[in-house]
């Protein structure tokens, strides 16, 4: 059996209607995974992926920029598949303005989505995985920002720098009940979130410039790192954040 096999394993994986989440959602699938879908868009290109490996999968309409949605989610996860052994922390989002003149609006807004429920559903499934008595894995989407400050983005810096440090806090606590919290920290990624940046012909080609392998990452190179950290294979990883960036940090 190979150490990256996911058969039997029920796994959350949240925003993976599209872009990252759609690669991880795939990702884990491929390699045998149940995915509960936990979104607030439509679903149905991820489903149709899914379908392709014929995995079984479950589709949970959920607004993460409060808790609220938090019980449901496990609710129907456990109704439909029983148990509960991965979760992706992947939903995020991202505000640009000066600090300067950067809202309260886009500073709560943003650690809402990215750390807050980020940090009390990753909470809730711990306290299943302790149930269930089994061992679990979390992961975290974190960013080149919970290494470097960025510019225009202080409330996705300081998010997904809290996450990193979130992910480490976690392992201190949770490793005890066999429990990995790790977290993936991707480059410069083609998705909806970098947008503004793939249309800005100068910046484009001044990242480009700048990552030693040439080349902007996609969904798909998310997914190796995904299944890894999913997996029995990272069994004694934990809280580490795992660049996957073509090199970026490294210069
Ligand atoms: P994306 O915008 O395509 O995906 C973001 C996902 O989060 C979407 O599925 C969206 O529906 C979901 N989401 C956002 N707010 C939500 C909410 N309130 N409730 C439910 N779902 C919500 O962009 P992506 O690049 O795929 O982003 C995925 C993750 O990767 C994010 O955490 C992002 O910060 C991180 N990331 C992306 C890059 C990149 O270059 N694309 C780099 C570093 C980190």
């Amino acid at each position: 059996m190979s150490m990256f096999d996911l058969q039997g394993k029920v796994a959350i994986v949240t925003g993976a209607n599209t872009g990252l989440g759609q690669g991880i959602a795939c990702g884990l699938a491929e390699y045998g995974a149940k995915v509960v879908c936990v979104g607030r868009s439509d679903m149905a290109e991820t489903e149709k992926l899914l379908g392709n490996f014929k995995a079984e999968f479950l589709s949970v309409y959920a607004d993460l920029s409060s808790t609220a949605s938090i019980p449901g989610i496990i609710k129907k996860a456990l109704e439909k598949f029983g148990r509960i052994d991965i979760l992706c922390n992947n939903a995020g989002i991202i505000r640009r303005e000066d600090a300067i003149d950067f809202s309260e609006l886009d500073w709560d807004d943003v650690m809402n989505t990215n750390l807050k429920t980020a940090f009390f559903l990753s909470q809730a499934v711990a306290r299943e995985f302790i149930k269930q008595g089994s061992k679990g894995k979390i992961v975290n989407v974190a960013s080149l920002l919970s290494f470097q400050g960025g510019i225009r983005v202080p409330s996705y810096c300081a998010s997904k720098s809290g996450l990193r440090g979130l992910t480490m806090a976690l392992a201190n606590e949770w490793g005890k009940f066999g429990i990995n919290i790790n977290a993936i920290a991707p480059g410069y990624m083609v998705t909806n979130n970098t947008t503004a940046l793939q249309n800005d012909p100068v910046r484009y080609g001044a990242i480009i410039e700048r990552i030693p392998m040439g080349r902007w990452g996609t969904p798909d190179d998310i997914k190796g790192p995904a299944v890894f950290l999913s997996s029995r294979a990272s069994d004694y990883v934990n809280g580490y954040t795992i660049a996957v960036d073509g090199g970026w940090l490294g210069r």
